[in-house]
């Protein structure tokens, strides 16, 4: 057990400095998730069919797959999500969102919410998992991600699905009385299209690309969804760790006050909000 261990770690070290990380989450996709309690027993004996996927999956992700597609779920929040091709893989910054929705509904007994740009549900879910009085719309426009975010929301009841493009005036106007819009929008510029790491050109490019600048959703939204919201509401961003200016400069520009921002856990600028 060992030496396969270590073996694996050192075929992986090639690609990426988590060698022993990702050995460790490939090794229990194979073998489940105690493994090394019957490693250590010594009654660990893995089939041959286990080994011949455990270097399957090594080589899927030797070729460049991301971790996350390989094992087909990742924990956000502390919640089990399924993610595949064609949804944006949750990352551990976006809790940072997580954490300042769940301030500005604090106080909001049964909130009515808008998850804009939803991919695989990592925020709503996440939302939901801390407010399950919450009522919340989850919109996401392309058809695999929608798939993954209708089985990822299938267990929280208070969470809606809605198959619809965020930038459509007609859907905006379809919701009303929303204390929060939330939303980790596409936001990666032109520049930064074309310099992204191997894995990150394996996720959607809907999901990442917000135009020539970056700023197209941060453009869009707080204009077009602005009646959506209650007088009080407020509107929540994730942002690029250099977009906060022109977000604050967009959401005043829409007419919105109390404009702030909040940073990640490695101190970057990560999320940008302010009120109705
Ligand atoms: N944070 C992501 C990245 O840098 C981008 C996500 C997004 O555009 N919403 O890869």
């Amino acid at each position: 057990m060992v030496s396969l261990a270590k073996r694996l770690e050192e075929r992986l070290s090639a690609i990426t400095e988590d060698s022993r990380f990702e050995a460790n989450v490939l090794l229990e996709t194979v073998f489940g998730r105690d493994y090394r309690l019957s490693a250590i027993k010594g009654g660990f004996e893995p089939k041959k069919e286990q080994l011949e996927r455990l270097w399957q999956l090594a080589e899927r992700r030797m070729s460049g797959e991301p971790l996350q597609y390989i094992v087909g779920e990742w924990e956000f929040y502390g919640i089990d999500l399924k993610v595949a091709p064609g949804v944006l893989i949750p990352r551990q910054d976006t809790e940072t969102l997580v954490e300042l929705s769940l301030e500005l509904i604090k106080n909001i007994p049964e909130p009515k919410l808008a998850d804009l740009c939803a991919g695989s549900g990592c925020i709503c879910a996440a939302i939901f998992s801390k407010r399950p009085d919450a009522k919340i719309f989850a919109v996401e426009l392309y058809p695999k991600a929608y798939e993954i975010l209708c089985e990822n929301i299938s267990r929280f009841g208070g969470i809606t699905p809605v198959c619809a493009d965020v930038t459509d005036k007609k859907i905006a106007e379809r919701f009303s009385g929303l204390d929060l819009l939330v939303s980790n929008p596409p936001y990666l510029n032109a520049e930064e299209m074309k310099n992204l790491q191997p894995e990150v050109q394996k996720e959607p490019e809907t999901a990442l690309f917000g135009g020539e600048d970056g700023l197209d959703f941060y453009r869009a939204i707080p204009n077009l969804w602005r009646g959506s919201l209650k007088d009080g509401g407020h509107i929540a961003f994730e942002i690029g760790a250099a977009q906060k200016n022109d977000v604050c400069r967009l959401l005043g520009a829409s007419g919105y006050k109390d404009i702030s921002f909040k940073t990640d856990a490695a101190g970057k600028d990560r999320a940008v909000y302010a009120k109705k």
